[in-house]
């Protein structure tokens, strides 16, 4: 984990002194739960990626292809897994409601530290 700041090196107000410096700092690091690939299949939709508020989809846009998550940053806020379609198409073909660490979905959510299988 990154070194701490303290109080006398932290600006006044917390004031953001350089735009988009979002990049230089390993947010990932305090997520208390993670997106994963589940078996479903993606339909490379990039829904995820058009949603995700910290730009974390990882994709390849020569061959359009969704290839994963960057967890360097990603939050595990789960926005990408309620807007992913085909998530969508699993729960109602389901009919009923999924956890959302169900191995069904085509992204999972589960705690940070449990186990992909
Ligand atoms: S969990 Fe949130 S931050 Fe992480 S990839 Fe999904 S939408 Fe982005
Ligand atoms: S929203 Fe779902 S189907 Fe679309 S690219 Fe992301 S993971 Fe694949």
């Amino acid at each position: 984990m990154a070194q701490l700041k303290g109080w006398k090196e932290i600006p006044i107000g917390g004031m953001i002194l350089e735009a988009g410096n979002a990049v230089e700092y390993l947010t990932g690091g305090w997520r208390a739960f993670r997106p994963v690939r589940g078996e479903a299949a993606c339909t490379h939709c990039f829904q995820c990626w058009l949603f995700c508020p910290d730009s974390c989809i990882l994709v390849d846009a020569e061959n359009e292809k969704m290839l994963g998550f960057n967890l360097e940053h990603c939050k595990g806020c789960g926005i990408c897994a309620a807007v992913c379609p085909v998530n969508a198409q699993v729960r109602r073909k389901a009919e009923q409601e999924l956890d959302r660490d169900d191995p069904r979905l085509c992204i999972r959510i589960i705690e940070e530290g449990q186990a992909e299988e």
